[in-house]
């Protein structure tokens, strides 16, 4: 019985893998568009160049060696490693045909973002791409289960704003959007908050910060308040000495973002912390190897126990040491200590079998939502 379980589950993350792999076939997103779908990028090549060495990157990645049963009944790993990757490849889903990628996202495969109509493009794409993949994922359950599993149908439906929400919205304000450049100044956040019939009450936060972080990041997570779910998107995009933040979300949440973007020590712990909220992220390899084998072994392990942190909770470890070291030089000397402390932490987590089963608890719990 345990075993079978446990074949289940692997062979449902072979199909997933297989499905959103790039020999696999797909129609066009577009409504009405029949084409197949080509391999495109969610975050374009230009951006991705800016923290690439050689054109390569690293991010993380289901390990499908490491599934047996032994790793059930005594864990020792995760299914989870951190790996290279070419910029052709990374962040790449098979959502468009070669026409609708090229004529509609031209503009910032080849320049990045400037104007707030490319802000929208990026959002578009990002989460079309999270719906795509959302979608493989009950198609994968379906093929192997013949019903859903983790996949929760009713709960995206029951969401205020869900990813179809979005799209449907990004879709019609990109119809006749202007296309004129956006000014923000260091210390400010860009609001905006579109006129819409399809979703009245959405926002866009921007941010363009005077560091880069080492990092491009997609995620996309249903944050609950009263009882009701909205789907946001936080995007991190960098640039040649910059990173550009862009969070889509309802405007009842604005304050659960703002106070990220206060200063550069905010936003480095918003972003640290949004990483470990089982985003999807392509990291400098020079960031990387900078990081000692024990502090990947439990960002690694981190990653996979995402239900383990809270939305906005602080990550308790420092990911990015250099950067940290430089801004908090701009705190006070308390701040400055409690920040360092974070780079030679050494965090005590519970047992890999603690973990698995509180992970176990936490998916069921999501699936019955
Ligand atoms: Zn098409």
């Amino acid at each position: 019985m345990f075993e079978e379980i446990i074949k289940k589950e692997r062979d449902m993350k072979l199909r997933y893998e297989k499905l959103i792999s790039k020999k696999s076939k797909h129609e066009c997103l577009i409504k009405d568009c029949k084409e197949k779908s080509i391999l495109s990028h969610a975050i374009s090549k230009t951006t991705l160049k800016h923290i690439a060495q050689e054109n390569h990157l690293i991010y993380q990645k289901f390990d499908r060696a490491n599934f047996n049963i032994n790793d059930f009944i005594e864990p020792n790993n995760v299914n989870m490693k951190f790996e290279t990757i070419g910029i052709n490849e990374a962040s790449t889903f098979k959502g468009f045909c070669k026409k609708h990628d090229n004529n509609i996202f031209e503009q910032i495969d080849n320049k990045n973002i400037t104007t707030l109509r490319d802000v929208l493009l990026q959002l578009y794409r990002t989460t079309c791409k999270n719906y795509f993949l959302n979608d493989m994922v009950k198609e994968a359950e379906i093929d192997i289960l013949k019903k859903e599993h983790y996949f929760n149908t009713n709960f995206i439906n029951k969401q205020e704003v869900n990813l179809e929400n979005i799209i449907l919205f990004l879709d019609d304000l990109l119809d006749d959007f202007p296309n004129e450049p956006f000014y923000i100044k260091d210390n400010e956040v860009l609001f905006f908050s579109p006129v819409s019939n399809i979703q009245p009450n959405l926002l866009v936060m921007l941010k363009k910060t005077n560091i880069k972080f080492p990092i491009a990041l997609e995620s996309s997570f249903a944050l609950s308040l009263n009882n009701k779910y909205y789907t946001s998107i936080v995007i991190i995009i960098p640039t040649e000495n910059s990173s550009i933040i862009i969070v889509l979300t309802h405007k009842d949440l604005e304050k659960q973002f703002t106070p990220s973007f206060r200063n550069n020590l905010k936003i480095l712990n918003f972003v640290e912390s949004i990483m470990m909220l089982d985003s999807e992220f392509y990291i400098d390899p020079k960031e990387f190897e900078s990081w000692s084998q024990e502090k990947k072994d439990i960002i690694k392990t981190d990653l996979y126990f995402f239900n383990e942190r809270k939305f906005m909770q602080e990550y308790d470890i420092s990911i990015f040491d250099n950067l940290r070291k430089m801004i908090i030089s701009e705190e006070n000397i308390d701040i400055q200590q409690y920040e360092l402390k974070k780079i030679n932490y050494k965090p005590i987590r519970e047992s890999l079998k603690n973990r698995f089963w509180k992970l176990g608890q936490f998916i069921e719990r999501i699936r019955k939502l």
